[in-house]
This record gives structure tokens, C-alpha cells and sequence, in this order.
């Protein structure tokens, strides 16, 4: 029994089914037997006629008590009908175009129906239900899993098949889990799990199955993560900076007054860097709240105790910009600050190479250029990871390793929940910048159908010739004729060389040339544009706080947290902002997610809603943070596995850091084998 074999060598798998199961990404007997259910049915317990209630899927056991007749209702519409009966009542079976189960049934004979039930005016019916004759128990009188999706295979059909599949394996999957493992933690060995995962006899075989394979996917992962993290797992040996740098050095040469909040969040920072541990910190903060100042205060700290340290974004814009607010606030105090971006001359790069290696430069402000093998720094004290989401888990521990023992801070404006937070940084403490800088004006957010184009031009018109600058957002680069919403190039048109002829138009999107994306970013800056024309590649970027309008085009195309962050683009500085947003659809979830953006600039309440309104979705999604997806295990759920899993795997890593031992051997090549490509041990 091959596990990659192809779909084809499954019993009742032809070429047509072959394809229809690639169509849902199954390929093999491996991918099919871990094609989980997404719901189980329960066909076990059948019920009295009198009891049914309108609306439910329901079993009843009944014997025929009509024939079954067939009415022609329209051209390509055939009803058919049969009445069955229980000791308690009488209901009406309908199915449609299925004229040729009139055979099957037998008077005299029980049969088992499953299927919802509808009581109307008296009349009660069940409609194209799903059944067995005695004895069978093909369809019902079990826990039936219904897939995911099955395009166009039915449930029926893809059911059989899987069960054919595991008839297949026969028991014989490897288990990877240790023996002493299994037992200490009452879990179930992987045959039995995958098994009672798709055909469970009641709830709680389901459950065991559940909790097994939930495990064995944080486990894997947990290991990996620990693996990756090894060299900080005994966190008392880290950096202990110097007491008499003084933060308040600083922060008292500061032009405005640090808000609470950030001087809370400082203190525990200095709190952690005195101390022998090892920080590892998240700090989380709405947009416009003042993260980078915080990391510029804790360099300081580093700097002065006789450290380096490294701050890395994701674009070499936002880098470019945090380059200069390190300067500004630093370079009096005798830092040096540099930076590092992918497009800089040869020469230039190789200048700061040397340096970096020598201990001239203080601060390394860069993008993922920082992670290349030759920069390497003299002594490495803190590292700072901006706008974290953007980076892979990996990248972090990269950073981390071109230092001994470094601190660490990783900064987000997307908020993470407790368990994804243990999950990706272990041991994490999280510190929240949870309040604005006072004089922030919150940003006037109308929400908006069609019809209103005349007046939004006007508007922009009237601010412009003010000498405010505006950002358009639009959902595609180019029109295309599947979707329907604005595209870059479509408003360039209207905008450049019709509407606003006498503005500099221009515009920026993902895929254009790296030089041209800064040219147009700094001129921007520079208040030579007036309006811009994008994508959300400018959702993480620059201040201008001279931009105080945002239109946002096909704004019911974006998810909450994103049209949050591209809000935050708006209103940084001294002026009134507007954001408006260009909606089409009417349903209740687009109106509602409109209406939040208008009722709050709060990006903790925001997040909340955005999962109320659409579930766990991709917001806070595994994906993003370069984990991959789980097929069983929930990031919210599952906290009490998780902290199971955390103990063993902490245990293995510590016994058997590089998983050598034998016991490991087949958790190690599961583990190569779930993220290959992405990361390995
Ligand atoms: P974010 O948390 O989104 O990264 P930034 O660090 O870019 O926010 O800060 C946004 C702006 O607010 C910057 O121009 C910064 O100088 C300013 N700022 C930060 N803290 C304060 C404060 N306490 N009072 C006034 N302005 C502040
Ligand atoms: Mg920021």
C-alpha cells in the first residue's frame, strides 16, 4: 500500500472521477484519506412521525402505505410521490426526477428515511431523502460525514470512495507519535484516528479522533517552531543591558509628550533588557499609535548598554522612512544609523558591510536584505521586526541567530490572538499600545453607493486646491471583464485625463519596478503629486501627513482589517481626514462591515467584528504568518492540546534537540514532509 499511489488505483475511482477529485486538490490515497469532514450528520436515531417539526433533517423507520405514483408536472419535471406510515402517523416522501426508484419499494417491508421534513397547512412531507431498505445501512442509521466541498461529486459518491480508500490501508498507516506518547496522553493510534475521523459511531469516537490528529498537527509544528527557536529555548542567558542608559534621556529631548500607554510599554522593555532574560516580545499597536518611536527608545537602550541593533521592514520605503525618523531622533546622541535595501549601488552596500562587521554602524535599518549570509554584525543586541505579519516565522529566527542571545521585539498593527501568539513565538509577552496620541482628529469615514461621483470629485477638488494631497484605492490594476470593480488603470483614465486635468495624477501597484515604486513614493512625500492612484501596496507604508483624503473603490472587496490599515494612510498629521468608501452590493454583511468602518477608528474593536462578521477567515489567518494551514486543528479552540503539545514538545526538544534519536525518526520526516519547501529541521 502505497501512500502517494494515484487516485485512479481506488476502487470506483475512473478517469471521470479521477478528475474531479484533482479538482478538489486530491491526487493521491494519502490526500484522500485526509480529505476531513467539515460536519457529520446523525442518521443513527430514528423518530416518531408525530414528533417531526418543520424545518428539521430527520430519520424516521416507515413502512409504504401508497404506491408510488409519478406526476408530470412540467415538460422536464417528473414528481414523485410515495406516503409511508409508523405506528404514529402518516408523511408524504417527494423526490424529483427520480421516476425510476419506483421498484424499490415493497409493501410490508421497512424502510429508513433521512431527509428535512416539512410541515405546512397541515400537510407533512419529506423532500429527496436519502434511504435504506431493512438492514442496510448505506445512507442512514449511522453518523454520516458530509465533505467540505465536492463540486461535482456527490457527498454520496465521495463518501464511498473514501471508504474504499481506507479499505485500502487496511490499517496500515505508520504511526508517528512515540508509543509512550500515545499512552501517557490517552491518544488513539493514527489508524483508528483516521478512520473514526470519517465514519464515527457517536460523538465521542469522534472526538478522540479529533483530539489525536489536532495533536499530531501541533506537534509536528510545535517542533519545528522550538527547532527553530533552539538556541533561546534556556531563556536565562540574555543580554543584560545597561542600568544607567536611562530611557528617559530621550524621551525627554522628544517634541511632543509620549502618550501612557507607550510609556508603559517602555517600561517593560527596559524591564526585559536589564534583565538576564531573553525578550521576546510582541508589541501590538493600532496604526498611527507610535510603535516606531518605542523601537527608536529601546535602540538607544541597546546602543548606549554597547550593543547593535537591527530594525527589518517589509518595504524599502517604510525602511527608508524609519531610517530617517532614527536619525532624527538618535544621530544627537552620537548613533549612527544606517541603512539597507536591496536597491542600493554595489558600492554603497559593500561601505555598509564593513562597517556593520566593524561596529561603525549602530543601528541597521533594511528590509529582508538584512537576512542575507554576508551581513553580519559585530555584536548584535536587539532586533526589531516591523509590521511582523509581513514576515515569515523563519525570517524572525534568521534575524535572531546573526546576534548571541538577542532581544527581540516584533511590532504589528494586526492584533493576535493568545493562542496564535503561543503557537508562533512560545514564551511570548505581549505589550499594547492601546490608546492614539491626543491631537489625533479621528478620520471622517463615509460610506457611500453609487451616484455620488460628482460630489466626491468635488470634495477632492476643494482640498487639493488647499493643498492637501489624496490617495484612490482600487481593488485590481486592470480592468477585467470577470470581475467587476475599478481598476488602476481605468481610474488613471478618468482621473488623469479627465476629471482632474489640472493635478499630477500618477499611480503605483505591487509588480511595478522597485525603482519607480520609491520615485513615485518619494514624490508623493514631496507633495509633488497630488493624487494617488493604487493598489494596497500602500497599505504598510509612509507617512505623508499631508494626505487627508482616502477614496477606497469596490471597498466591500476588502476585508475590515485591510481597509483599516489603508485608513490609517490618512490623518497623520495636523489636518481633518476623510476616507470614503465606494461600495456595491446590498447584502446584510456588506452594509454591516460598511457601518463599522464608519462608527470606529478603533482597530481592536474593528478586528473583533471582522471576526464576528465572517468567522476566523483569513484575518488571522496561519497563512500569513508563513505557517501553513491546519486541516484539523482550530488556533481558537484547541488551547487545551496546545498547551499539551507544548510540554511534549519541549520535552523532545530538550532531550533530543535535532531529532536523532530512533523514537524520533518518523516525527522528523512528517515534520519535513508537512512544510517542505517552506522550512526544515
Ligand atoms: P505606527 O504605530 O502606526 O507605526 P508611527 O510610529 O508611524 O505609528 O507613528 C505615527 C506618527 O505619530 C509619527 O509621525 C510619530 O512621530 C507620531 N507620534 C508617535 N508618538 C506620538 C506622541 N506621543 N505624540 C504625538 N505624536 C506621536
Ligand atoms: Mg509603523
Amino acid at each position: 500500500m502505497e501512500l502517494n499511489q494515484d487516485v485512479q488505483y481506488i476502487k470506483g475511482v475512473g478517469p471521470a472521477k479521477v478528475k474531479l477529485l484533482n479538482n478538489l486538490g486530491i491526487y493521491t490515497l494519502e490526500d484522500l484519506i485526509t480529505y476531513y469532514p467539515r460536519d457529520y450528520e446523525d442518521r443513527g436515531k430514528p423518530r416518531k412521525i408525530e414528533d417531526l417539526q418543520d424545518g428539521e433533517e430527520a430519520l424516521i423507520k416507515a413502512f409504504p402505505a401508497s404506491r408510488f405514483h409519478v406526476i408530470n408536472a412540467k415538460r422536464n419535471m417528473k414528481i414523485c410521490k410515495l406516503l409511508v406510515r409508523d405506528e404514529t402517523g402518516t408523511i408524504e416522501i417527494v423526490w424529483y426526477n427520480q421516476a425510476y426508484l419506483k421498484d424499490k419499494f415493497i409493501g410490508g417491508k421497512e424502510y429508513s428515511f433521512y431527509g428535512k421534513v416539512s410541515k405546512k397547512t397541515g400537510i407533512i412531507t419529506m423532500n429527496s431523502p436519502v434511504f435504506d431498505s431493512e438492514n442496510e445501512t448505506k445512507n442512514t442509521g449511522k453518523i454520516i460525514p458530509i465533505y467540505p466541498s465536492t463540486y461535482k461529486l456527490s457527498q454520496n459518491v465521495l463518501r464511498q470512495i473514501i471508504e474504499n480508500g481506507l479499505k485500502m490501508i487496511d490499517g496500515k498507516l505508520q504511526e508517528i507519535i512515540p508509543e509512550k506518547i500515545l499512552r501517557e496522553y490517552r491518544l488513539i493510534g493514527i489508524n483508528e484516528a483516521t478512520n473514526k475521523i470519517h465514519f464515527p459511531k457517536d460523538f465521542s469516537e469522534f472526538k478522540e479522533a479529533r483530539q489525536r490528529l489536532a495533536f499530531e498537527e501541533l506537534l509536528t509544528m510545535q517542533l519545528l517552531l522550538n527547532n527553530l527557536k533552539s538556541k533561546t529555548i534556556s531563556a536565562h542567558n540574555g543580554i543584560q543591558f545597561d542600568k544607567n542608559v536611562k530611557m528617559s534621556d530621550v524621551i525627554n529631548s522628544l517634541p511632543f509628550r509620549l502618550t501612557k500607554a507607550q510609556l508603559r510599554v517602555l517600561e517593560e522593555i527596559d524591564r526585559d533588557m536589564e534583565s538576564d532574560k531573553i525578550m521576546n516580545r510582541l508589541l501590538q499597536g493600532d496604526v498611527g499609535s507610535g510603535k516606531t518611536i518605542v523601537a527608536i527608545i529601546s535602540a538607544y537602550k541597546a546602543v548606549k548598554s554597547g550593543y547593535q541593533m537591527a530594525i527589518m521592514a517589509p518595504t524599502s520605503i517604510l525602511a527608508t522612512q524609519h531610517l530617517e525618523s532614527f536619525t532624527n531622533v538618535l544621530e544627537p546622541f552620537g548613533i549612527r544609523c544606517e541603512l539597507l535595501i536591496s536597491n542600493m549601488t554595489k558600492k554603497k552596500k559593500e561601505e555598509v558591510i564593513e562597517k556593520l562587521k566593524n561596529g561603525e554602524i549602530d543601528v541597521l535599518v533594511g528590509t529582508h536584505s538584512i537576512l542575507e549570509e554576508n551581513i553580519v554584525f559585530k555584536n548584535l543586541g536587539l532586533v526589531v521586526t516591523d509590521e511582523q505579519h509581513r514576515f515569515g516565522v523563519n525570517q524572525r529566527s534568521i534575524m535572531s541567530s546573526k546576534g548571541k542571545n538577542v532581544d527581540t521585539i516584533v511590532m504589528t498593527a494586526t492584533p493576535i490572538p493568545r493562542t496564535l501568539g503561543l503557537i508562533l513565538y512560545g514564551d511570548l509577552d505581549i505589550s499594547s499600545i492601546d490608546e492614539l496620541p491626543p491631537d489625533r482628529k479621528k478620520i471622517e469615514t463615509y460610506a457611500v453607493t453609487k451616484g455620488m461621483e460628482e460630489r466626491i470629485n468635488n470634495f477632492i477638488k476643494k482640498h487639493i486646491k488647499e493643498g492637501r494631497q489624496c490617495y484612490i484605492v482600487c481593488p485590481l490594476v486592470e480592468e477585467n471583464e470577470e470581475i467587476n470593480a475599478k481598476s488602476v488603470m481605468e481610474m488613471v483614465e478618468i482621473y488623469k485625463n479627465q476629471v482632474f486635468t489640472e493635478f499630477r495624477v500618477e499611480y503605483i501597484y505591487g509588480k511595478m519596478k522597485q525603482k519607480e515604486k520609491d520615485q513615485i513614493m518619494q514624490e508623493f512625500k514631496e507633495g509633488k503629486i497630488d493624487i494617488l492612484i493604487s493598489t494596497t501596496v500602500i497599505e504598510v507604508g509612509v507617512n505623508v501627513p499631508n494626505a487627508s483624503i482616502m477614496v477606497i473603490q469596490n471597498a466591500e472587496r476588502f476585508g475590515l482589517a485591510t481597509l483599516h490599515q489603508l485608513r490609517g494612510r490618512v490623518g497623520r498629521g495636523e489636518y481633518q481626514s476623510y476616507c470614503i468608501l465606494k461600495y456595491q452590493g446590498h447584502t446584510d454583511t456588506i452594509i454591516q462591515r460598511m457601518k463599522v468602518m464608519q462608527d470606529t477608528n478603533d482597530g481592536f474593536v474593528i478586528s473583533e467584528k471582522d471576526l464576528e462578521l465572517r468567522g476566523t477567515g483569513d484575518f488571522f489567518g496561519t497563512k500569513q504568518h508563513g505557517l501553513p494551514e491546519f486541516k484539523v486543528a482550530n488556533l481558537f479552540e484547541d488551547m487545551d492540546i496546545l498547551k499539551q503539545v507544548q510540554i511534549v514538545a519541549n520535552e523532545i526538544s530538550i532531550n533530543d534537540p535535532n531529532l536523532k534519536k530512533e523514537e524520533n525518526q518518523k516525527l522528523k520526516t512528517m515534520i519535513n514532509k508537512r512544510f517542505s519547501g517552506k522550512i526544515e529541521i
